[in-house]
């Protein structure tokens, strides 16, 4: 058996497609301010990404690129003029930012209403309390791809390995809001294969490769790889690669590639994300 491939492109083409026609009903296109620090080579291929995505779906994007000795209070002071601009629906700032400047204290900055990266503590409280406010992207991606291939979460077990803020924690709520029985394994889950073996949906967000083997999955489970890692094969040459082995594939029923799976998605949320709050700013709320 070959696990089906869950590949990112096609579902996110999908919400993509979705995303720009809701835009096109609004009065005004939706205005997401894209802000970095520094010259951080990933980032600023993040940024172009996103600034390029968006400005295909009908967004008006604006890169703010500020040097990377920006202070703290410069910084803010420009979230503050973004929160208070008519035309921009959606704040997103950059991560990493340097570390002279307070990471929590910028993300609590931004308005909850413009928060598209959904890190703000409110959005994660309505998330948590079942009241879902914008998203964190890369775990509402990760729904939309399970929803676009047809693979069920409602009343089944579901697995996330891995805890973070951005990814883990609000993978979890994700699946347990759409009706999963969920556990949310982590660094210190003894025994992770006898955890990650219950799993008829397996979401591993843990950024070690290969970290999940075939023997850790149930045969027939759909498996996404959220991990990013850039190692060196054998003849030295960087790749990227995911915390599933390859070989899950022989076991799994569906299973996302790396690079190709959740990737694609992630930059698809975010810009159905400042639709979303677009929306809701202009008091419309179309169909999703
Ligand atoms: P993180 O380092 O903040 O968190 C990793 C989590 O994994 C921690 O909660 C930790 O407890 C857990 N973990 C680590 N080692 C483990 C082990 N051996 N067993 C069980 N749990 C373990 O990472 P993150 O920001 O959540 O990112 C995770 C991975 O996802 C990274 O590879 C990152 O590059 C990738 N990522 C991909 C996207 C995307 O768009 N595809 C987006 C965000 C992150």
């Amino acid at each position: 058996m070959t696990a089906q491939v869950l590949a990112g492109a096609p579902a996110a083409a999908a919400l993509l497609s979705r995303a720009a026609a809701r835009a096109r009903t609004l009065p005004r296109p939706p205005g997401l301010a894209i802000v970095r620090l520094g010259d951080d080579p990933a980032s600023v291929s993040y940024v172009r990404g996103k600034d390029r995505k968006a400005r295909e779906v009908g967004l008006q994007s604006t890169v703010y690129a500020l040097p990377e000795e920006t202070s703290q209070a410069e910084l803010l002071a420009l979230i503050a003029e973004l929160n208070a601009a008519y035309d921009v629906d959606g704040i997103l700032v950059q991560l990493p930012l340097p570390p002279h400047i307070d990471e929590a204290a910028v993300l609590r900055a931004v308005d909850p209403s413009k928060d598209v990266d959904g890190f703000h503590p409110v959005n994660v409280g309505e998330l948590w309390s079942g009241r879902p406010g914008l998203l964190p992207c890369t775990p509402a991606g990760v729904m939309v791809l399970l929803e676009h291939y047809g693979i069920p979460v409602a009343g089944r077990r579901a697995v996330v390995v891995g805890r973070s803020a951005i990814v883990g924690r609000p993978m979890a709520a994700l699946l347990l809001a759409a009706d999963a029985t969920v556990t949310l394994a982590h660094r210190r889950t003894p025994d992770l294969g006898a955890v990650t073996r219950e799993a008829e949906v397996l979401v591993v967000a843990a950024g070690r490769p290969h970290l999940v083997t075939p023997e850790m999955v149930r045969p027939g489970a759909a498996v996404v790889d959220v991990g990013i890692n850039r190692v060196l094969d054998a003849a030295g040459v960087s790749r990227l690669t995911g915390d599933v082995h390859p070989d899950v594939a022989g076991v799994a029923g569906a299973l996302t590639p790396v690079p190709g799976g959740v990737g694609p998605m992630t930059i698809a949320a975010l810009l159905a994300n400042t639709v979303t709050a677009a929306e809701r700013r202009l008091g419309l709320s179309g169909p999703r």
